[in-house]
């Protein structure tokens, strides 16, 4: 890296935006309209929480390397991470893919530390949820992103704001019963959402020998009217329509962006999704089954996790100062 006279400019208007999952780590350093500028991809180092956030330092170092920039004088780091996260301390909790577990890290500071910036911590389906509203050019909608990866959880933008609720737990859904017979999930509870719906149940149902994607798979065997797969399938979007319904009557929202590993699927996925939306959504009296299914959607293809951290560090600052201002002013209580 050469130092030179560039690496002391500032670019205020910039924002770093990490997203932070169980094998890796994207690091984007965007514009204030949420565009990617540049990026870091690299393995997310779980082993113990000191290598977790050089780790993440690293990422963040060479997004900066790569503009030329110190990390300082982008001023402002947002880390979407998945598990239980306070973001007032920056903490974060109940982490498994990271392997964190009851005690709270303070990942914010600690990275702060580092990189000599502020951080702001935010669980990695709220920041998906921002990120999506705004590639979706609903910066200002009610939508509710379902995350259908490993495990399964939403998040919600409520009014373009991020709706974390008293404990973080808005939107953990995937550990809501549909099987009181169930197996007994991670959790500790018996027949999860995630057990029967998360990109992992897919794999049980419906396993592939290599790398391929089972989900993909799946929809693929199913598209040439294999009956097993078709059953699978079915079984499947009646579960995910479900979610959709439980999130649309919940909180009435205009999107329920489908996104997370299993999204990847794309078009068949969505179509069986909103079929299914649309045959329970008919057996209802109050409710249109064409308006529902029309209101899902695939998530945007593009990084809305890490745009969505960027994006939520950004507005939090924004609050603070407004906050600050409203002190200056004498207007608080
Ligand atoms: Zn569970």
């Amino acid at each position: 890296v050469a130092y030179g006279s560039s690496l002391q400019a500032s670019r205020p208007e910039l924002t770093f935006g990490v997203d932070v999952g169980g094998t890796k780590t994207l690091a984007l350093a965007i514009d204030a309209g949420g565009h990617p500028l540049a990026s870091a991809r690299l393995r997310t180092q779980s082993e113990s929480a000191t290598s977790l956030v050089a780790g993440i330092e690293t990422a963040v170092r060479a997004v900066a390397d790569d503009l030329g920039l110190d990390p300082v004088s982008l001023g402002l780091v947002g880390l979407g991470v998945p598990g239980r996260v306070d973001p007032h301390l920056g903490a974060v909790a109940h982490a498994v893919n990271l392997g964190l577990g009851d005690e709270p890290l303070p990942i914010g500071p600690l990275l702060g530390q580092r990189l000599g910036v502020p951080v702001h911590v935010e669980n990695d389906v709220n920041a998906a949820a921002l990120g999506a509203a705004l590639l979706l050019g609903r910066p200002d909608a009610d939508l509710a992103y379902l995350s259908i990866g490993t495990g399964i959880a939403a998040g919600f933008v409520l009014g373009g704001r991020i709706r974390r609720g008293r404990r973080g737990l808005a939107g953990e859904i995937g550990h809501l019963t549909v099987d009181r017979q169930g197996e007994r999930c991670e959790c500790g509870r018996r027949g999860c959402l995630e057990l029967v719906a998360s990109g992992s149940a897919i794999a049980r149902r419906w396993p592939v020998d290599d790398s391929r994607s089972s989900a993909a798979e799946l929809f693929r065997a199913a598209s040439t009217g294999h009956a097993g797969a078709i059953a699978v399938r079915d079984e499947l979007a009646g579960h995910l329509a479900e979610a959709v319904l439980l999130l649309t009557l919940t909180m009435d929202v205009e999107l329920v962006v489908l996104g997370g590993g299993v999204a990847e699927v794309g078009e068949p996925l969505l179509d069986a999704v909103r079929a299914a939306v649309a045959e329970r959504a008919e057996a209802a009296a109050f409710l249109d089954g064409d308006d529902l299914a029309a209101s899902v959607v695939l998530t945007p293809d593009a990084p809305v996790g890490a745009i969505g951290a960027g994006l939520a560090a950004r507005r939090q600052r924004a609050d603070e100062r407004s906050i600050d201002r409203a002190w200056a002013a004498g207007g608080a209580p």
